[in-house]
C-alpha cells in the first residue's frame, strides 16, 4: 500500500492564526513547524501499523519547507521546497493507493480557521461550474490519477467542506473554529489520537471510496479580488478575460495543465501592487 500525504499548515493541531505560519513571526512559527511535523508523524505511525509500505509526504504550505525532517517519522520520505509545477500535489501519480490531506482549511470567503484559496488574489475558483477550495481542487487533481482522497484533518468546518465533495471521507477534527483566527483546540494528546484513529478508519474504508471523477476537458474560472489581477492573469495564452470583470476562464485538457495554468495565473496576479 502506497500512501501520499499532502500536508498544509493552517489546519494543524493548535494552530489558530498567522503567527504560526510564517518565519517572520519567529517563535510561534518554530512551534508551528513542530506541531505540523508531529501531526504528520501521528498519521504515518498509524498508517504503518495499518500496512502502508511506502509513504511520501509533500510539504504543501507557503515555501513548502516547513516540516522538520530531523523529527519526521523514519518510514516516510519528504518532498520539500519549491517551486513545483503541481505545488501541493507534487509527487502524486497513479502508483499511489490513497491520498490524505493533513492540516487543510476551508475555502476563501467562508468561515473556518485561516480560510483561503491558494493565495491572496483568488476569491473563488470553479471547476466545471463547481466552486472549489484547496481541498476540492487537489481532490480533483488526485481523481484524475485515479487516487481516492480518504482522510482530511483540520477544523470542524473543513471536515464539512470535504464531506460535501466526498461523503464517505474520514475526517480528523483537531479544533473547532470560533472565528477565522480563533479555535477551541483539542489537547495535543487527544488530537494525535484522533489522527491515528481516523488514519486507521480511512485505510479500512479505502476500498469503498471512489476517486473524484471530473471529466476532461476541465473548464476553470478564477474570480480574482481585483480587476487588475485578472488583467495580469489573462496574459497566460488561451485564457479568456471578460473586460470589466475580475474573472478569467481557461480550458485545460488534463490535470497537469489545470494545475500549472492556475499557478501561472496566481503568480502573475501576485505581482500586482496596490497603493
Ligand atoms: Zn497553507
Amino acid at each position: 500500500m502506497k500512501l501520499f500525504i499532502s500536508a498544509d499548515m493552517e489546519g494543524i493541531s493548535g494552530i489558530v492564526d498567522p503567527s504560526y505560519l510564517d518565519p517572520k513571526y519567529g517563535v510561534n512559527y518554530e512551534r508551528g513547524r513542530r506541531l505540523m511535523t508531529d501531526d504528520v508523524n501521528a498519521v504515518i505511525e498509524a498508517a504503518v501499523e495499518s500496512g502502508a509500505k511506502e509513504i511520501i509526504v509533500t510539504d504543501s504550505h507557503s515555501g513548502m519547507n516547513n516540516i522538520l525532517i530531523e523529527h519526521l517519522h523514519p518510514k516516510a520520505r519528504l518532498l520539500s521546497g519549491s517551486p513545483r509545477d503541481h505545488s501541493m500535489m507534487q509527487g502524486l501519480d497513479s502508483s499511489f493507493d490513497a491520498a490524505f490531506f493533513i492540516g487543510y482549511h476551508t475555502r476563501h470567503g467562508v468561515p473556518g480557521v485561516l480560510s483561503h484559496t491558494m493565495g491572496r488574489p483568488i476569491r473563488n475558483l470553479y471547476i466545471n461550474g463547481q466552486v472549489m477550495g484547496e481541498f476540492g481542487f487537489n481532490a480533483v487533481y488526485a481523481g484524475l490519477y485515479g487516487v481516492p482522497v480518504c482522510l482530511v484533518s483540520g477544523d470542524n468546518l473543513v471536515a464539512a467542506e470535504a464531506k460535501e465533495l466526498i461523503p464517505g471521507i474520514s475526517t480528523a477534527v483537531v479544533k473547532y473554529a470560533q472565528s477565522r483566527t480563533a479555535a477551541l483546540c483539542l489537547s495535543l494528546e487527544e488530537s494525535r489520537q484522533e489522527l491515528k484513529n481516523k488514519t486507521k478508519e480511512a485505510l479500512e474504508k479505502r476500498p469503498q471510496l471512489s476517486p473524484v471523477n471530473v471529466q476532461a476537458p476541465l473548464t476553470c474560472k478564477i474570480e480574482f479580488s481585483h480587476a487588475g489581477e485578472a488583467e495580469m492573469a489573462a496574459i497566460v495564452p488561451g485564457s479568456l478575460y471578460e473586460a470589466g470583470s475580475s474573472e478569467v476562464t481557461f480550458v485545460a485538457q488534463n490535470q497537469s495543465e489545470l494545475y500549472r495554468t492556475m499557478r501561472a495565473m496566481l503568480n502573475l496576479a501576485d505581482t500586482v501592487e496596490f497603493a
